[in-house]
């Protein structure tokens, strides 16, 4: 079976990837849904302020997320950034003018030891340090952070504490912003990924987070490099204060588009260049992420899953029929995710092992990417999320007719 649709990849040269891995981003994130590259085609096409359109999804993030405000970042990491770059200078220009240089000024972020990843550096890029609290379970009967175990860590030096919401742990959103509370201290969410389900706009915010960072080039499907903070409109601002270019004179300043994001009055004089300016957002990622997250709120979730959930289902019987390959179907019955096929290679009988199988379809061109996580214990996964039928069906082809002897 042949599989090409010409694309702009072809043009320069260089292969497109099949992606049945799901919106990673050195793959190249989602596939953004063709009404958000339409407005980004338009939104080029004529100048605006960006403070006025910042405060035009401010709005929509505000309805979709139940917050006191929302800003466009170029992704979640980068609104992890200006999230802890807020809790640390808050609206105190002195210190937004020296970061990330954070000699003398308090700038820990609590984090629980389960939760700490590679997404880290986005706090340590603003200039914090990260602090661990709780530990991990060795079988001893620790199954959980308790809340002294924060409060201990807490000291004048810390600014905010931050959650990781994935599944590593128990630890408990309502506890840790029970905890942080009491002390008076911002808490930071990182939900990235945590989209489907779209009840998660609101509940970080419902259970009381001062900041949460989604990602917009995930289950959003808007433009890869966009993400969105949501939260308090006095750290919102104070991010927005960080982020938002500057450069005008004073006396057009202050009357300027920039007073419907943080209060212009207050400030001594004309902002410099923040720490976010290095994370630009152009109007075409503005308007590419307003109309995906709109889009994106219309959605029929469960329909989309049950999409997901035949694809993997298709996947799972077309590759029983091939010997040495056992597939079985994970997560069919969690809506928060997709519905994904695991498949299991018997070496003896596939005649390759899965390291190899996985190695020769990323070699090919296109280049198809499953997910290679298990290639130890000979899976590998397939991802319906990011694949329409007609790939899948090729991936499937391509997977058979890479067994054997190379
Ligand atoms: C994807 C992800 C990020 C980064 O999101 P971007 O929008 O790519 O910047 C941060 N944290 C977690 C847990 C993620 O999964």
């Amino acid at each position: 079976m042949a599989f090409h649709e010409s694309t702009i990849y072809d043009e320069v040269g260089i292969p497109t990837v099949i992606n049945a891995v799901g919106e990673h981003t050195r793959i190249s994130g989602t596939r953004m849904r063709p009404e958000a590259a339409e407005a980004m085609r338009r939104a080029s096409e004529a100048h605006v302020h960006l403070a006025d359109l910042q405060s035009h999804a401010s709005e929509l993030i505000t309805e979709a997320t139940g917050a006191e405000m929302g800003y466009v970042t170029n992704g979640a990491a980068a609104a992890l950034t200006l999230a802890t770059a807020a809790c640390i200078a808050d609206s105190d220009y002195r210190i937004t003018n020296q970061l990330p240089h954070t000699d003398g000024v308090p700038s820990d972020v609590l984090v629980a030891r389960a939760h700490r990843n590679e997404y880290e550096v986005a706090f340590r890029a603003a200039g914090a340090d990260l602090v661990g609290f709780g530990l991990n379970d060795l079988g001893s009967g620790i199954e959980d952070v308790e809340p002294w175990e924060i409060e201990t860590q807490i000291t004048d030096e810390t600014v905010a504490v931050a959650f990781i919401d994935r599944p590593f742990t128990e630890l408990s959103l309502e506890m840790v912003v029970e905890v942080a509370h009491d002390h008076d201290l911002p808490v930071i969410v990182d939900a990235a990924a945590e989209l489907p389900p779209k009840e998660n706009l609101t509940r970080y915010i419902d259970v009381g987070a001062d900041l949460v960072a989604f990602s917009g080039g995930k289950a959003v499907r808007g433009p890869q490099a966009t993400g969105f903070l949501a939260g308090r409109s006095d750290l919102v601002s104070a991010a927005a204060l960080q982020h938002l270019p500057s450069g005008v004179d004073d006396e057009f300043w202050a009357a300027g588009p920039p007073a419907k994001l943080f209060d212009t009055d207050s400030l001594p004089g004309v902002p410099r260049h923040g720490i976010g300016r290095g994370m630009k957002v152009g109007k075409e990622e503005l308007l590419g992420l307003i109309t995906a997250l709109r889009l994106f709120l219309d959605e029929d979730e469960e329909q989309l899953h049950r999409e997901w959930d035949e694809r993997a289902q298709r996947a799972a019987s077309q590759l029983e029929e091939i010997d040495g390959l056992e597939p079985q179907l994970s997560n069919a019955d969690d809506t928060r995710v997709a519905t994904t096929t695991l498949v299991s290679v018997d070496e003896h009988s596939a005649g390759v092992s899965a390291t190899e199988l996985i190695h020769r379809l990323r070699d090919e061109n296109p280049r198809i990417y499953v997910d290679e996580s298990q290639h130890e214990q000979e899976l590998f996964r397939i991802n319906p999320k990011c694949l329409t039928g007609a790939e899948l069906d090729y991936v499937i082809d391509r997977i058979e007719a890479n067994l054997g002897d190379a």
